[in-house]
Formats: structure tokens, C-alpha cells, sequence
């Protein structure tokens, strides 16, 4: 019997590849809906391609122009419109597995609303679970709920833990995970030689394809940053339970470290179908379209240390999660703020981790009961980080 899968974000990199992947296997994956945020015309071909039942868009205009481009085609695909529309597409009754693929915050309550109507949730969307990550793994929890970890290396970890790993590394002899990090485009450059990187050399990653957010991301290593946290929530331990490992070849895309000197890792072509593929299939497997590895080809693997000097990202990341509470949302939120504004040309690359850094600093403490808590710190932070923009602005 075919499942029905909805993918958020279908427009982007890892929702592209997930229609990839879906492609490949029409007799057991049938798409309930297809969102997008822009693209409009991308989008209603996806729909059309593989008879998504529903497509979700950001406006009125769009849902327009959706059902124009529909109607030349007779489709019987719904456009709803929104968050409210983005929640529905999640949490239908008919939909097996949910791919969270938008970039951002903006994905955080659809990706929620998957996990509280218990299905499987088929996680790309790390700012979701950094942003509320006690909330989200609750409602993963007491919903029965599945979740199935994308970010290649929360992939290869868990492929790599124990199959009946309990949430407690000492139960199972785990010392620690090594997460591993390319490095970004960066790597192995001084803070001067940053200074005036263009955001056209930031999102040229050596060994991904992706979208230009988390190119950035990688840059300046706050993707490992968020991919710490990630980690914490996901595996439920401590930040200095995770060690980052600097692996340019991104061909180990993580390990697990055992008290009896053992460790497992999961290794790959850097080709996000292989994790989606994993997601999707579990416990199976399935052909994702990824060549195999030839070891010989790559003939060596080599690591080394973050330079925490010159790329502060991970450990603003670290001493968030370790403050808790709002921290992780807010260093998210001014991140998003950061990142799109080195994208617009307003501020430097150099700027991104300092602004940062400012909006953390001037946030109080405070915990997270609810949802609503989290979306009050996104906005807050992100007041926060605007105001503080105008000082790091190339152009004053
Ligand atoms: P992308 O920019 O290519 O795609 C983002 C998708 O989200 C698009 O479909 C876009 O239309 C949609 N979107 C953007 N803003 C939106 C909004 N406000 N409301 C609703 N939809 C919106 O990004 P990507 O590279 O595919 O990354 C998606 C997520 O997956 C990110 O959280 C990223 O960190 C994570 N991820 C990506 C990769 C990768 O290889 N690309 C790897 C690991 C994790
Ligand atoms: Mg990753």
C-alpha cells in the first residue's frame, strides 16, 4: 500500500531532491501536498507531475496564479493559503510522513503541527527544533509520533547509535558523538582575508548543493552551531557530550564513540537523497539515485579542529543551548536577521557572528512553557537584531 507524503518546502534544495526520491518509487509514495513560498510556477509543475492533492502558497496573488496555471492543466489540486494552510497540509489525516524542508523559523509551526498529529516527520528543518526543541521532542513523545533526523549528520548518527537507544548514552556505553563539519568555503582562512568575502563566494560550498541560507550557515560555521544543538535535542545529551570534527572531504558524515574504543560511522556520497531516502524507508532501504562510494577515489579522509578563533559561530551556538530557555531562539532569529542581511549587501561576513553575539547578550533569561514563548523570542530577537543593524551597516 502507498503512503502519502507532504513536503514543506517542495520549491527549495531538500524538497527537490525528496521529488527526486518520491520519483523513483511511484508505487509506494503518493504526494498529499506540495508547499512553496515562491516559485509559484515551479511549484504548480511539481503538483501537476505527481497529482498532489493540495499545494500551499504564501498569498492571495499567489493562490491566483496557482489556479490559473492549474486550469490550463484540468488539475484537481485544492490551493489553500498560509500558515493555516501550511498546518493543514501537515497534520491531514490521510498523510503518513511530512518532509520539514522550509529554511527558518518560518517552518517551526507546520513542522510542529506534523508532530502533534503524530506523524512521521521527516526533520530538515533544524531551526524548528533549535527554536523549540524541549516543546517539539514533547509533542513527538506524547503523540506517538515518529521522527526521522535529514541533516546528513543527525542521519548518520542515527544510523549509527544503538536501534534501541533509550536517550541515555551511559545505558549503551557511549562516550560521545563526533559530529563532523566540512568546514564551509572558508576554511583554513584568516579573519583579514574574511573581511571582505562577497556572498557569492560564501555560498559556493566545496562539497554541497544547497540553499543560500544554510550555505551561509556553513560558512560561518553556524550550521554546525545549530547542528550541535540539534544534536542535544535529538540525542537528548550535553553539549560537551558532542565533539566537532573538521573533515573536509564530507565523505563521514558523522560517528558515535563507544567506551570499548569502537567507533561507528556512516559514510556517503555528499548527496542529500541518501538521508531523505534513509527517512522516508526506515527501516527499509530504498535506491535514493546516489552513485555508491568508491573508496579509492577518495583515497583519503582527513581531520582537525574547529579554528573557534576566526569562526565564533559554534561557540555562540554552544553557550546558547547551555543558557537554555529562549537562548537557542533567539541566537537563531538574530542569525536569520545576520544572514539575510550579508546576503542583501548591508553588512560584512565578519559582521554576522558580532550581531549576533549583541542580540544574545542583551536578552534576559527566560524559559520556554509554550509555543508561544518561542514565537515571542523569534520577535523579540529579531526587533533586536534590526535595531542593532544600523551599526554594522556598510553602507552609514
Ligand atoms: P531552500 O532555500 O533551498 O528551500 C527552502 C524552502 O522553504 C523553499 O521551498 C521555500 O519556498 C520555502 N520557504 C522559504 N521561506 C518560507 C516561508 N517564510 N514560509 C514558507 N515556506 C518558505 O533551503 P534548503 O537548502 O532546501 O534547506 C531547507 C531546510 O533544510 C533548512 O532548514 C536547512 O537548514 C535544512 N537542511 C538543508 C540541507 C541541504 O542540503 N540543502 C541539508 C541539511 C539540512
Ligand atoms: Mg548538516
Amino acid at each position: 500500500m502507498s503512503q502519502w507524503i507532504t513536503v514543506l518546502g517542495a520549491t527549495g534544495s531538500i524538497g527537490s531532491s525528496t521529488l527526486d526520491v518520491i520519483r523513483r518509487h511511484p508505487a509506494r509514495y503518493r504526494v498529499y501536498a506540495l508547499t512553496g513560498f515562491s516559485r509559484i510556477a515551479e511549484l504548480v509543475a511539481a503538483a501537476i507531475e505527481f497529482s498532489s492533492r493540495y499545494i500551499v502558497v504564501p498569498s492571495v496573488e499567489a493562490k491566483q496564479k496557482a489556479e490559473l496555471l492549474l486550469a490550463q492543466d484540468a488539475q484537481g489540486c485544492i490551493v489553500l493559503v498560509g500558515e493555516k494552510g501550511l498546518a493543514e497540509v501537515a497534520s491531514a489525516p490521510e498523510v503518513d510522513m511530512v518532509m520539514a524542508s522550509i529554511v527558518g523559523a518560518a517552518g517551526l509551526v507546520p513542522t510542529l503541527a506534523a508532530a502533534e498529529a503524530g506523524k512521521r516527520v521527516l526533520l530538515a528543518n533544524k531551526e524548528a527544533l533549535v527554536m523549540a526543541g524541549p516543546l517539539f521532542m514533547q509533542a513527538i513523545r506524547d503523540n506517538n509520533a515518529q521522527l526521522l533526523p535529514i541533516d546528513s549528520e543527525h542521519n548518520a548518527i542515527f544510523q549509527s547509535l544503538p536501534a534501541d537507544y533509550s536517550g541515555d548514552f551511559s545505558q549503551h556505553g557511549i562516550e560521545k558523538i563526533l559530529l563532523t563539519a566540512s568546514g564551509g568555503p572558508f576554511r583554513n582562512k584568516t579573519k583579514t582575508e574574511l573581511a571582505d568575502v562577497t556572498p557569492a563566494q560564501a555560498v559556493a560550498h566545496p562539497n554541497w548543493s544547497m540553499g543560500a541560507k544554510i550555505s551561509v550557515d556553513s560558512a560561518t560555521l553556524m550550521n554546525k552551531g545549530l547542528e550541535l544543538i540539534e544534536a542535544c535535542f535529538l540525542f537528548n545529551c550535553r553539549a560537551d557530550q558532542i565533539q566537532v570534527v573538521v573533515h573536509p572531504q564530507s565523505v563521514i558524515h558523522s560517528m558515535v564513540q563507544y567506551s570499548d574504543g569502537s567507533v561507528i560511522a556512516e559514510l556517503g556520497q555528499p548527496d542529500m537523497r541518501t538521508p531523505i531516502a534513509y527517512g522516508m524507508a526506515w527501516p527499509e532501504r530504498i535506491d535514493a539515485g546516489v552513485k555508491s562510494l568508491d573508496l579509492f577515489e577518495i583515497a583519503r579522509l582527513d581531520f582537525t579542529q574547529p579554528d573557534h578563533q576566526t569562526f565564533p559561530c559554534l561557540n555562540l551556538a554552544k553557550d546558547a543551548f547551555e543558557r537554555g530557555g529562549i537562548f537557542p531562539a533567539v541566537l537563531n532569529a538574530a542569525n536569520e536577521i545576520a544572514v539575510a542581511a550579508f546576503l542583501a549587501e548591508q553588512i560584512s561576513f565578519l559582521a554576522i557572528p558580532e550581531l549576533i553575539a549583541q542580540v544574545v547578550q542583551v536578552c534576559p533569561e527566560q524559559n520556554i512553557t509554550c509555543l508561544q514563548d518561542v514565537l515571542e523570542a523569534d520577535d523579540w530577537a529579531r526587533t533586536q537584531a534590526n535595531a542593532l543593524l544600523t551599526n554594522y551597516r556598510l553602507d552609514a
